[in-house]
């Protein structure tokens, strides 16, 4: 059942968005080679703490405040302390927020030091992909819209795109429906895409392979050829005229 928000909802939506926003703003810099993920999972938890939020995926069990997931780790990867980022590194943190109620989800990836030309334009076809994805989420358009966008945006640049793991319904539970594929899908309903959605849209490419494996730690994704992978995500809510990034400061 897709649950359509109302004004006051969004408003709340909108709060915790704003305030996940100004955490990737203060965290991002100290994403550098040397740190560790626990250190960055902990700066994370203060800071959502500190203004009176719970970090989302407790509430899903996940053993962290942030994601963190290194290279061939597309999402889910546990912030442990002996994952240290070294230079070359791609760094993908997916955070989200429960404020009062009210959930955010985004996600960025960030390089460490020197990366490669090829690793450098995975990073910014994932981020054209999103925007992709969000420029076609608009009242009147269908979710199919959106995951055609995102698609061709990655294939047209020779990239993989993960099938397994999509975007999603969001804002007062952390997964909420519809699905929002990254591929052209025939399964399931093709929703119109109507005001008061509210949806978190998620690219996640890859280098190689659209194939994914599961660590036996029961969370972190990894991609199935080993290369590196890449992961953009913002919350948005459709409106009858524009659709507005909630996540975006
Ligand atoms: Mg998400």
């Amino acid at each position: 059942m897709i649950r359509i928000k109302n004004e006051k909802q969004i408003d709340g939506i909108r709060k915790s968005c704003k305030l996940l926003a100004a955490l990737y703003e203060e965290i991002l810099p100290a994403v550098k080679e040397g740190v560790s993920a626990a250190e960055i999972d902990r700066l994370c938890k203060s800071f959502i703490q500190s203004r009176g939020g719970v970090p989302a995926w407790y509430a899903e069990n996940f053993p962290g405040a942030a994601c963190i997931s290194v290279n061939e780790e597309i999402i889910h990867g546990i912030p442990h302390k002996r994952k240290v980022f070294r230079s070359g590194d791609l760094v993908s943190l997916d955070i989200g927020i429960d404020l009062g109620g009210y959930i955010s989800d985004s996600a960025k990836t960030v390089a460490v030091g020197e990366i490669s030309p090829r690793e450098r334009e995975l990073m910014e076809v994932t981020q054209k992909c999103l925007d992709a994805g969000i420029e076609a989420c608009r009242a009147g358009n269908r979710i199919s819209d959106i995951s055609h966008a995102v698609f061709n945006t990655a294939r047209a640049a020779g990239f993989g795109v993960v099938y397994e793991y999509c975007g999603h319904g969001v804002g007062l539970s952390v997964h909420e429906d519809p699905n929002v594929p990254n591929f052209p899908s025939k399964r399931g309903p093709n929703h119109r895409i109507v005001p008061g959605m509210v949806l978190a849209i998620e690219p996640m490419l890859t280098m190689g392979t659209d194939d994914v494996d599961h660590l036996n730690d029961n969370w972190t994704v990894v991609t199935a050829d080993g290369t590196k992978a890449c992961h953009f995500e913002h919350t948005v809510a459709v409106f009858a005229g524009h659709t507005e990034i909630l996540t975006a400061l």
